[in-house]
């Protein structure tokens, strides 16, 4: 059986991805710290799926007053006893063992099976679902190289984050001219997924279309919950508790 929380009995185990925090978006970045002092804290533990940040450009950027104030938070809210893994998404891969040691939360790499409330489950930030842009995936192969992610951080900092910005820019104009259906998951690739892992349940973000979705794997029926992107208005958290899979009315 893969790693499992401990946990009280009753405790629940949450997921969330895609806040996409920055100081452009003080609404979101504030629902999080209420999401952390309020509810969260009754949990047996915390999956944050990947895109936590906007961007990271390495951690030494952990001096920024930002940074160090969502980094504050994430540590006071493990040090009450909830246990916090991090899954890196595509906006934030570059988070490493410094952002890990100063929040107290563990890093996990994709692709990631754990046991929730007993269930082996396959854990994915999701952008490895998006088969159909072949664009983006090549792109992905190329700046999740270990030599890549080694040069691109051996240069100075101010210079990481000007790469950063025009990477978005471009990106940001691309996706305005590609089909909404190749920047979703591709059902093929999902079913890969749920048959090389041998597991019955996915939970990924990404796309930021939260649902729940029924699969048909050879036979074996499948479950995919997608996490929701988080807002100015929404948030998205996934619950898994003794009441089985929600999502919290946020
Ligand atoms: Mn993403």
């Amino acid at each position: 059986m893969p790693p499992a929380e401990a946990g009280g009995a009753g405790a629940q185990t949450l997921f969330i991805s895609d806040l996409h925090l920055s100081p452009a978006a003080p609404a979101v970045t504030r629902r999080f710290g209420e999401f952390l002092a309020g509810p969260a804290r009754a949990a047996a533990a915390l999956y944050i799926l990947g895109d936590l940040f906007d961007y990271w450009a390495g951690d030494d950027d952990l001096d920024d007053p930002f940074n160090a104030r969502i980094a504050a938070a994430l540590a006071e809210f493990a040090a009450a006893g909830v246990a916090v893994h991090f899954l890196p998404g595509n906006r934030d891969f570059l988070v490493g063992p410094g952002f890990a040691a100063a929040t107290g939360l563990t890093l996990l790499a994709e692709p990631c099976v754990r046991a929730i409330a007993g269930t082996p489950v396959l854990l994915l930030h999701g952008d490895t679902l998006c088969t159909d842009d072949a664009d983006y995936q090549a792109f992905r192969a190329q700046v999740r190289a270990p030599a890549w992610r080694a040069a691109f951080l051996a240069r100075p900092l101010a210079e990481r984050k000007a790469l950063i910005a025009e990477l978005r820019a471009r990106s940001e104009s691309e996706k305005q001219v590609k089909p909404a259906a190749i920047m979703d998951a591709n059902a093929g690739a999902v079913a890969a997924a749920l048959r090389v892992h041998g597991v019955a349940t996915l939970i990924h973000g990404h796309t930021h279309r939260q649902g729940s979705h029924a699969h048909d794997v050879d036979g074996r029926a499948c479950r995919r919950w997608v996490l929701g992107d988080w807002g100015a208005d929404r948030a998205s958290v996934l619950a898994c508790g003794p009441d089985g899979w929600h999502f919290l009315a946020t």
